[in-house]
């Protein structure tokens, strides 16, 4: 690694991303379908036939195809190659955003700290994605992401020079309980359930990941950002229900109205991650003077 420039990592990263952005792309034609992940190995949707593992390269693969299937040359979105350099470029955006924007490429990235930040980023950037639209859509938060980032956090802070290893246990009991707490506290206020324990869960793995403070500011920067956005929304789906009392058969949405909490948390966290410190000393700075 002591030669090796950030410009060849920033490559690597974005393959990386790009293939976390393929099996994305699985994930969202499988699993509503009922189709297990790995099993059967990855085919066409329309003739069945087993697609060669040389056509299953992201982005390169579509390239090559030219965007219709080598089997039955039915088209294939460009929607897929299109998620894959996203999250491609996710990746990289972790490593550059870890070495410092303006970071001189050529140089290779030699202190620990900031490969610590890189992992911590790629994890937060590429798992928001996931937690956004499984939350919106199903109204859960899956436990690869939330219990894999405690993971993922109490892995990350073996790399010496960032969080370490017992600041992210603490964040994670810490900013977990604490707002499993307040949930509890809320439900019984509220006399509804006012907390999911995807988001209880999501939050422990960002203390993992970044360690108290951090979680605790993607926790109020979010909740923050929820109620900017969550007013007008409200505001609208109560004029649309009631334009939908005239009618005969309005539709069904209980839950209009009810946003889930996970995309704001999932949003808010690499950001954190980069100016968490930052915000907290200028915090500290203005209620003291
Ligand atoms: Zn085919």
């Amino acid at each position: 690694m002591e030669e090796i420039p950030l410009w060849y990592w920033l490559i690597v990263l974005f393959g990386t991303g790009a293939c976390v952005g393929s099996f994305y792309n699985v994930i969202v034609y499988r699993m509503p379908r009922g189709i297990s992940l790995l099993n059967p190995p990855s085919h066409c949707p329309i003739c069945k036939k087993r697609i060669p593992l040389r056509y299953n390269f992201p982005i390169v693969g579509w390239i090559w195809l030219r965007g219709k299937s080598a089997c039955c040359k039915q088209p294939i979105s460009i929607i897929y190659p299109i998620g894959e350099a996203l999250c491609g470029l996710l990746g990289a955006l972790a490593l550059y955003a870890a070495a410092g924007f303006g970071a001189d490429i050529t140089k290779p990235m030699l202190d620990p700290e900031k490969w610590a930040t890189a992992a911590t980023l790629f994890w937060l950037l590429l798992g928001a994605y996931p937690v956004c639209a499984i939350d919106y859509k199903y109204k859960l938060i899956p436990d690869s992401i939330s219990v894999g980032g405690i993971v993922a956090g109490l892995l990350i802070s073996l790399i010496p020079g960032g969080v370490t290893p017992f600041q992210s246990l603490l964040g994670a009991t810490v900013a977990g309980g604490g707002l499993y707490l307040l949930g509890w506290i809320a439900t019984k206020l509220l006399k509804k359930d006012a907390m999911g324990f995807g988001d209880v869960k999501l939050l422990a793995g960002y203390g993992a990941l970044m360690g108290l403070t951090c979680a605790v500011e993607t926790l109020i920067v979010a909740s923050l950002l929820g109620v900017i956005l969550m007013v007008p929304y409200a505001k609208l789906m109560a004029r649309k229900s009631k334009a939908n009392k005239g009618r005969k058969n309005p539709p069904e949405n209980e839950d209009a109205g009810q946003i889930p909490f996970g995309p704001f948390l999932a949003v808010t966290a690499p950001f954190m991650c980069l100016w968490g410190n930052q915000l907290f000393d200028f915090y500290l700075k203005f209620i003291l003077e």
